[in-house]
């Protein structure tokens, strides 16, 4: 389920916005002011940042900079200037797409599809990700060791594929129930241990003595750099 972060300060658009855009199968979480919204993107790294143009606490070009200097999250501008200036600045500073204010939601929920399938198809990750004789099919869903066919659960399964797109980089509990499961709360991280150990049953050949799952103790878990066959 795709994530979508609005920043926007006018309540009744963002309350008809999540409407529209969790009827059409979205999660969304929403912040009022820019630093907020800032601040919330940062945490839950969303598929989709829907930014208004004027925000209170920090403005929605600065916030579009902020998150182009990190990230290519893709960004739908709602702006109510209708100067072309405006709007192109506001492609310039980064943002993917725009829509003028009013709008109808549908229009917005269209944008919006059209714009995750754009950057889906630009950011695909290898089809098929290899480490000694483990193998990970993205597109099929399906993990085999060898020979043998792993099955896992769909949160199992994120939860692998998170860690090893990035062998080496040692990810939080809070960063794993996130990509897992596509919402974290603070005080469930302990939660993703149960995953990983149920993980770690399927998937390695000595649980106790994990090749591919590393606890980095105090943090989190990683994939490892290179793991023996
Ligand atoms: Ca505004």
């Amino acid at each position: 389920m795709a994530k979508i972060l609005i920043i926007e300060d006018e309540i009744e658009l963002v309350k008809v916005l999540r409407s529209y855009l969790e009827q059409s199968g979205y999660q969304v979480i929403d912040a009022q002011r820019g630093d907020k919204g800032l601040a919330l993107w940062e945490r839950h790294h969303p598929d989709l940042v829907i930014l208004d143009l004027n925000l209170p606490g920090m403005d929605g070009l600065d916030v579009a900079r902020s998150i182009r200097q990190k990230e290519d999250t893709p960004i739908l501008m709602l702006t109510a200037r209708v100067e072309e200036t405006d709007q192109i600045v506001g492609l310039e500073v980064g943002a993917d797409d725009y829509v003028t204010k009013p709008f109808s939601p549908k229009v917005v929920v269209a944008r919006v599809r059209a714009l995750l399938r754009r950057t889906a198809g630009e950011r695909t990750p290898e089809p098929v990700i290899r480490a000694a004789d483990l193998e990970i099919d993205v597109n099929a869903h399906s993990v085999r060791r060898g020979e043998r066919e792993i099955e896992l659960t769909p949160t199992e399964f994120n939860l692998l594929l998170t860690l090893a797109s990035q062998p080496g980089r040692v990810f939080s509990r809070l960063q794993l129930l996130e990509a897992a499961q596509g919402v974290a709360y603070e005080g469930y991280e302990r939660t993703i241990d149960a995953h990983i150990k149920n993980l770690r049953a399927k998937l390695e050949k000595d649980p106790k003595h994990p090749q591919y799952i590393e606890t980095v103790f105090g943090v989190g878990y990683r994939f490892a750099r290179d793991p023996e066959a």
